[in-house]
């Protein structure tokens, strides 16, 4: 993946893609590392195999160049056809041998990467359509790419911890979450502190009079946050909650 050859010349996304394509090698390592015989086992969440992980982010990919094929040639392509078709995509996937899943993987990454290669920077600004129905820059696929290797490296449940994702990743990623809860007001009465190096101003219902307030370092705070694990965050309550939904 040579960033070099890439046509933008803008600085932020050249940093962005940058952290992109880290991710995906992170990724990658994480499942480079686990046997054939371990892609059936069970992943950090409920339901799915690493199989399962596997394939969506192969898919993930393959659906972000459909939006940044959009941007360039300005033919609407949405990133799935339905949201049906993606889980059946995905539960289909699932069961393709171990050579096969980590052909899709590889060879998606790499059909996303040439994608935002020869991506002009004018289409960066193209608007597209997310599979949630939002309208956004084609520029945001990489932060939607990055958020997704990152985090799934993760769920490969092979050892990696939230903590080995960039703070500037896991920052970005909570102000998501948060600002996802504070849309639905989900937040109602929940302050997050993030304590130690990182530090944030408090995200979420920052004006409640008696919150419960839920403290950790940023990357226990993040996991918490995305429903990933509850290690080392502490509340102020006797009991602390369980986070809003996310996705
Ligand atoms: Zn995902």
């Amino acid at each position: 993946m040579v960033a070099r050859l890439d046509l933008t010349q803008d600085p932020a996304l050249l940093d962005a893609l940058l952290v992109a394509r880290r991710g995906t090698a992170f990724f990658g390592r994480k499942l480079n590392e686990l046997p054939d015989d371990s892609l059936s086992g069970q992943s950090l969440l409920a339901g799915w195999s690493r199989a399962h992980v596997i394939a969506h982010v192969g898919y993930n990919a393959r659906a972000l160049a459909r939006l940044v094929e959009w941007a360039i040639t300005g033919v609407e392509t949405p990133m799935y056809s339905s949201p049906e078709a993606r889980n059946e995509e995905i539960a289909l996937g699932a069961t393709l041998s171990p050579i096969a899943l980590r052909n899709l993987y590889e060879h998606s990454a790499i059909q996303l990467n040439v994608e935002w290669r020869d991506t002009p920077e004018k289409a960066w600004s193209h608007e597209v359509k997310t599979a949630q129905g939002r309208t956004v820059p084609a520029s945001e696929t990489v932060w939607m790419r990055t958020r997704e290797v990152w985090l799934h490296a993760v769920d490969l449940n092979n050892g990696a911890g939230v903590a080995e994702i960039p703070a500037v990743v896991l920052e970005r990623l909570l102000r998501d979450i948060t600002g996802t809860w504070q849309t639905r007001g989900d937040d109602r009465d929940l302050v997050l502190r993030v304590s130690g190096g990182d530090s944030l101003p408090d995200l979420g219902d920052t004006t409640a009079a008696d919150p419960e307030v839920v403290a950790g370092t940023l990357a226990d705070i993040t996991a918490w946050a995305c429903g990933r694990s509850s290690r080392g965050v502490r509340s102020n309550r006797q009991e602390l909650s369980r986070a809003p939904r996310w996705i």
